[in-house]
């Protein structure tokens, strides 16, 4: 028994031992080394076989391997980082511009020396502080007293001024209040002799940063100088230091996110928030039971082994939030400049510095986010591509791409252009790439495949035939062209998370009681457009040469089918008014004019959101014409050439001149 004991006991001793020089070599910040060594002494107290015991072994380990103090160096070559972007990328030109100027603010920002001003009316002072702010590698101007101050405040931008409070011609007080008043991002340190540290307090509450009393030691100097320039560089990035990506799915914000991390010579690491729940997965749980964990920032920065990687905070907007805590503000705490350089996540339970950390959210949408995590960020947005740039991204990137992972050879295999858009047009109905990516995946995998069984090694050029060969019928119909025109159909352009889409919108009367009956699970905002739409025909009946008691015998009964796709905002207003007015006509509808925009009860049509996607996805199913509110006129003329060929748009103001565009 006393054996076990001993053994026990040594070895829990080699333990300790071994933890106490870890925590001495961690690098950790003062404050949390000595938290530390107070739970290493709490250790050495309890005995091994409690449950305590492992915890707060694993904890205190847990601790000394986080990467306090290591960092990647940072890769500031921005013609680098250019050629990065453009190796792996084509188009987006918005958004490799957006991104190098972005990273040309952080260059900027990292390259230039701080700017001190140094005020005092005794040269030997002015040269002392000179010459210790010089060591520490900050840019200094120095000033014989206030009004010499003001000059040297209009020709340069400080940062900061350190000012004696007594001089002869305009005092302290009195710079500091014109700097107040002109200069309200300069830091100002008031020096003063002991017998006025009551006037020093007076300085702070004018707005002094901070005060030093004389004599002052060296070190408080740089400590003050360093907080001010600290507190500076926070005021400044805390807007839009936040990247955001928006845009559908698979069009390349991720890639683009693993570039910048790249270029940057950064580690990078992406957490999906979509689903997530709990706050616990962002800030972890508490250390009081077993199996407790930190939350996911800590742990990928514990598993890359840098406080400063790129971190892409993937599907912002699908964030869940439940009874247990909201992860929103968790990432608030996060995201935000001013406190998550101190970040504490509850397994930790000490401050841990983020502000080091590169992040990039992304989201579909941005309308479901947060409102004050939307201000945070800087948003750039990845647009759907069109025809001709998917065909180029497959050719250039995406084929040579899987014909390599699947272990062929780019010399052997080739996609003819046709074949190529034969995948784009009839297998895929997307804003992104992902699917396309996938079905070129399973043909160069079927291909590899059958040029082992047939033991062939002769060149392969993909035709249109053989895409059908390894990818089956086709699995999309151009809906738009192929349906006939119908009475009370109409086809409608709906913007999602997924990029644009169409809609039917189909309307039908039968016998009945005056009851408005709708279906196809649409959203609240949805279903109002349809009774908008309705009280509109009732009001104007007689305009359209509609019976204008036609809902007195009747009910109408709208349905928009279409499981999958998501349903509600007001764009589909003006569709429905025209799949009622068909109805009521008797009048076919045009399947291939395409509509979208709000409508009032007046009739007139409002301006809706997301045009360059809802082209995009009539192009996609092959409709004719689009008809927009004229008051989007501004989106329209935005669009490339490229994207408006093949495809009529027409500006309407009201729903009677949509429904003569689309009646028959
Ligand atoms: P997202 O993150 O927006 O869903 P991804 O970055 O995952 O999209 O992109 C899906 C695939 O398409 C990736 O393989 C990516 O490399 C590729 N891709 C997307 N956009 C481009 C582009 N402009 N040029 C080349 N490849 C692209």
């Amino acid at each position: 028994m006393s054996f076990f004991k001993k053994s026990e006991d040594s070895e829990q001793q080699t333990n300790l031992a071994d933890l106490k020089r870890k925590v001495a070599d961690a690098q950790m910040p003062a404050a949390v080394e000595k938290i530390a060594g107070q739970e290493l002494e709490m250790l050495t107290k309890i005995s091994p076989a409690a449950a305590e015991y492992s915890i707060g072994l694993t904890y205190i380990d847990y601790l000394v391997t986080l990467p306090w103090n290591k960092k990647t160096e940072d890769n500031l070559d921005l013609m680098r980082a250019e050629r990065l972007l453009n190796e792996n990328h084509y188009g987006l030109s918005k958004v490799k511009e957006r991104i190098l100027e972005h990273l040309a603010v952080k260059v900027m920002r990292l390259n230039r020396k701080p700017l001190i001003l140094v005020v005092d009316d005794e040269e030997i002072a002015r040269k002392n502080l000179e010459h210790v702010l010089s060591k520490e590698q900050y840019e200094v101007v120095t000033a014989a007293d206030g009004a010499d101050a003001l000059r040297k405040l209009d020709a340069h931008e400080f940062d900061v001024v350190i000012t004696d409070l007594k001089m002869a011609s305009l005092d302290g007080m009195e710079l500091l209040e014109k700097i107040g008043g002109r200069f309200p991002d300069i830091k100002v340190i008031v020096v003063t002799g002991f017998a006025s540290i009551s006037s020093a307090i007076e300085a702070v509450k004018k707005g002094a940063f901070d005060y030093i009393a004389k004599p002052f030691k060296l070190d408080e100097v740089r400590t003050a100088v360093r907080k001010a320039l600290e507190k500076k560089a926070v005021i400044k990035s805390t807007k839009g230091s936040v990247l955001c990506f928006s845009g559908p799915p698979g069009t390349g914000k991720t890639s683009v996110g693993r570039a910048v991390a790249q270029a940057l010579g950064r580690k990078f690491t992406r957490i999906a928030l979509g689903g997530m729940k709990d706050e616990a997965d962002i800030r972890g749980h508490r250390r009081t039971y077993v199996g407790a964990k930190p939350g996911r920032i800590i742990e990928e920065i514990h598993r890359l082994e840098t406080t400063n990687p790129v971190i892409m905070l993937d599907e912002l907007d699908k964030l869940g939030h439940d009874v247990k805590g909201d992860p929103a503000s968790a990432l608030l705490e996060v995201l935000d400049p001013e406190q998550n350089q101190a970040f504490v996540d509850h397994y930790l339970d000490v401050p841990f510095d983020l502000s080091s950390v590169m992040f990039i959210v992304t989201a579909n949408l941005l309308d479901t986010i947060h409102a004050p995590l939307r201000d945070r960020m800087e948003v750039i947005e990845f647009p759907g591509y069109t025809q001709e740039e998917k065909a180029q991204i497959a050719t250039r990137f995406l084929v040579p791409k899987q014909i390599r992972e699947k272990g062929l050879s780019t010399n052997r295999i080739g996609f003819a252009p046709e074949a190529v858009q034969k995948v784009i047009q009839e297998y895929t109905r997307e804003a992104g790439i992902r699917s396309l990516e996938r079905k070129i995946a399973t043909i160069c995998r079927k291909i590899a495949k059958e040029s082992l069984q047939n033991s062939e090694d002769g060149a392969i050029r993909v035709t249109p035939e053989q895409v059908e060969h390894f990818l089956g019928k086709r699995k999309y119909q151009f809906e738009v062209i192929e349906e006939q025109d119908r009475i009370g159909v109409t086809t409608g352009l709906v913007w999602t998370g997924a990029g644009g889409d169409i809609i039917f919108v189909e309307a039908a009367r039968m016998k009945g009681d005056k009851e408005l009956i709708i279906t196809g699970s649409l959203g609240e905002v949805m279903r109002e457009s349809v009774q908008a739409a309705l009280s509109y025909i009732r009001s104007s009946a007689a305009s359209f040469g509609i019976d204008e008691n036609f809902f007195e015998r009747q009910d109408i009964h709208i349905h928009v089918p279409g499981g999958a796709i998501q349903k509600d905002g007001p764009s589909a207003g003006i569709t429905i008014a025209v799949a009622l007015l068909s109805l009521l006509t008797k009048r076919p509808a045009r399947r291939d004019v395409a509509m979208t925009g709000e409508i009032t009860l007046t009739g007139r049509i409002l301006p809706v959101g997301g045009i360059r996607e809802k082209v995009l996805a009539a192009k996609r199913a092959k409709v004719a014409v689009i008809i927009m509110p004229a008051k989007n006129r501004v989106d329209v003329e935005e669009l490339s050439q490229e994207i408006t060929r093949d495809i009529t748009i027409k500006l309407v103001d009201t729903v009677a001149e949509a429904a003569e565009a689309v009646l028959r």
